[in-house]
């Protein structure tokens, strides 16, 4: 409180001049330029944007607290989410391949073959199932925060759109789990449903997962890296041509040996440029959103002479 006082009584003295300064760090508006000690009335040293610009509402240093709780919460589902599905998958692969092995040297128990169907079914939850939901709720947490008109309408159709489908892909597997556990099909989930599933839901949480750090990054400001998740987007696209090359070949039943082997390896550098790149990116976000909410608890100190600084902006114009 003491802070705040001795902050606000100098520039009160020289207020009728327009002498007003920034007492504390201000990002500029236009290029992130520390306008700390800068006239009110003057522009970036930098970049020559006017300051009171930096002092908009509805910039997202301004964001409420909870907002930004919200976004790092999002951003630790995203940074978790890759590195708990290559995990799981390469359990799931080494489990699998024990559960082959098993089955092949021994006569087939149907001990075993119940044991596999409750450990694919606890995969499909822990793989496919669970990561959709977390996607689903990331998406949920990384909105724009609904205030001030620069921050869009809060009903961004896409987002809406997005939602939906994940929530649908949610409870259609709910409903084919529900079905190879309990022992019932439903007759319009039968056969292709699930096959579908186990194709579609693994390409819509990648490309949901690289949808939403793209719009991380323009919510926090950063065109650069969105330019990098809607590459990355592009990979996606690349990666399901090739895995709808691949399974053509494999339904053809007719592998030219050379032609499926450079398939793969593309398939496997796409998947990995992907990996890498989604990975890269969730950390330089997390890095920026970090350094964003230091300063937004900052200015969340200064609420009474950032009042008092948009008030004299306001008076000079
Ligand atoms: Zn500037």
């Amino acid at each position: 409180m003491s802070e705040m006082a001795s902050g606000v009584v100098p520039e009160q003295r020289s207020s009728d001049d327009g002498g007003k300064v920034i007492p504390f760090e201000l990002p500029c508006a236009g290029c992130g330029y520390d306008l700390q000690q800068q006239p009110v009335k003057g522009r970036c040293p930098e970049c020559g944007r006017p300051v009171r610009e930096a002092l908009a509402q509805d910039r997202l240093i301004f964001a409420p607290r909870s907002w930004w709780r919200k976004m790092r919460t999002g951003l630790w589902i995203v940074i978790i989410l890759p590195v708990w599905m290559v995990g799981g998958g390469f359990l799931w692969g080494i489990l699998r391949r024990a559960m082959v092995v098993r089955t092949v040297a021994g006569p087939a128990h149907g001990m075993d073959r119940d044991l596999m169907r409750w450990i694919e079914a606890g995969m499909f939850i822990l793989l496919v199932a669970l990561p959709a939901l977390a996607a689903l709720l990331a998406m949920i947490f990384l909105t724009a925060p609904r205030r001030g008109p620069r921050w869009g309408p809060w009903l961004d159709p896409v987002a809406l759109l997005g939602r939906l489908g994940g929530l649908t892909l949610v409870v259609l597997m709910a409903l084919v789990f529900a079905g190879q556990v309990l022992h019932f099909r439903f007759a319009w989930l039968n056969g292709e449903v699930p096959a579908f599933l186990s194709l579609a839901a693994p390409v819509a949480l990648i490309v949901a997962y690289v949808c939403i750090q793209r719009r991380l990054a323009l919510l926090l400001g950063r065109p650069g890296l969105a330019q990098w998740a809607a590459v990355n987007i592009a990979a996606v696209v690349l990666l399901v041509g090739l895995l709808m090359l691949e399974s053509r070949e494999i339904f053809a039943a007719s592998p030219s040996g050379q032609r499926s082997a450079a398939l793969g390896v593309a398939l496997g550098l796409t998947a990995l440029f992907l990996a890498v790149s989604t990975f890269t990116l969730s950390i330089l976000c997390l890095i920026h959103i970090r350094g964003g909410y230091r300063v937004a608890r900052n200015m969340m100190n200064h609420t009474q002479i950032i009042a008092a600084l948009r008030a004299a902006a306001a008076a000079s114009t």
